[in-house]
C-alpha cells in the first residue's frame, strides 16, 4: 500500500513518513500544494493524507482538482483545531475523512487503515481470504490460525492482494503500489523482483491462493483448490 503525504510542516511530515513507514507504507511525501497536486495525479496512491494550509496551491483547491480530474483516491485531511467550517468545506471537496491538529500519530494511522480498508469494501478491521487472515494492524499474517513470518517486501505484496481480492493484479501494479518514488527499477537485484518474491509468498500459504494468469499478473482466490 502506497500513501502520499502533503504538508509543509517538515516537522510532521517527518513524523507521518516515519510512523508510516514503520507500518510498512510506501510512503512519498510532498512539502507544497503544486508538488502535491502533481504527485497526486500522475502516481498510483491507495489513500493521501493532505493538509489544508498549503504554500502555492491550497489544499481544498488541490483536492478540488484532484476530484475534478476523476481521481477516486481516499484522501484524509488535516484541519485546524476547531475550524467546523474548514471540515464542512473539505467534505463539499471530496475528502473522505479529517483529523483536527494536533494529533496523535496513531489517529492518524487508525483513520488510514479504515480509508484503505473501506475502499477495498472491507467493513471489518481484519481481512479473511480462506484460511489466511491479515491484520493490517502491525501487519500479523496467519494461516489456519497459526501465525506465518513474512519479510517487509512479501507483506507489501501479500496486503496488497488481499485487498484485491479476486481482481487480476499485474506486476507493474504490484510494483507501483509496493515501492515509493524513491524506488529504482534499476536498483532491485534479481531476488526482490515480483515473480521471486511472490514464489516465496506461495511457500507459505495454502496452494492455489494465489494464482497466476498468464501474460497478465496475479490473482488471489477466495477458492482454494
Ligand atoms: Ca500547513
Amino acid at each position: 500500500m502506497r500513501i502520499l503525504i502533503v504538508e509543509d510542516d517538515r516537522t510532521l511530515n517527518a513524523q507521518m513518513v516515519a510512523a508510516l513507514k514503520r507500518e510498512n507504507y510506501a510512503v512519498d511525501s510532498a512539502f507544497d500544494g503544486e508538488e502535491g497536486h502533481f504527485l497526486g495525479d500522475t502516481e498510483p496512491y491507495d489513500a493521501i493524507i493532505l493538509d489544508l494550509g498549503l504554500p502555492e496551491v491550497d489544499g481544498l483547491t488541490v483536492l478540488s482538482r484532484w476530484r475534478s480530474a476523476g481521481i477516486v483516491v481516499p484522501v484524509l485531511i488535516l484541519t485546524a483545531r476547531d475550524d467546523w467550517s474548514e471540515k464542512v468545506a473539505g467534505f463539499d471537496a471530496g475528502a473522505d475523512d479529517y483529523v483536527t491538529k494536533p494529533f496523535q500519530l496513531e489517529e492518524v494511522l487508525a483513520r488510514i487503515r479504515a480509508l484503505i480498508r473501506r475502499a477495498a469494501g472491507h467493513a471489518s478491521a481484519v481481512i479473511n481470504c480462506g484460511p489466511v487472515r491479515l491484520d493490517p494492524r502491525g501487519g500479523r499474517v496467519t494461516v489456519g490460525g497459526l501465525p506465518i513470518i513474512v519479510t517487509a517486501q512479501e507483506l507489501r505484496i501479500l496486503s496488497y492482494l488481499m485487498h484485491n481480492m479476486g481482481k487480476v493484479i499485474s506486476r507493474s501494479e504490484l510494483n507501483e503500489h509496493i515501492h515509493g518514488q524513491d524506488w529504482d527499477i534499476n536498483s532491485i537485484r534479481d531476488s526482490n523482483t515480483i515473480d521471486v518474491l511472490i514464489g516465496r509468498i506461495r511457500k507459505k500459504m495454502p496452494s492455489g491462493l494465489i494464482q497466476t494468469v498468464r501474460g497478465v499478473g496475479y490473482r488471489l482466490s477466495e477458492k482454494i483448490l
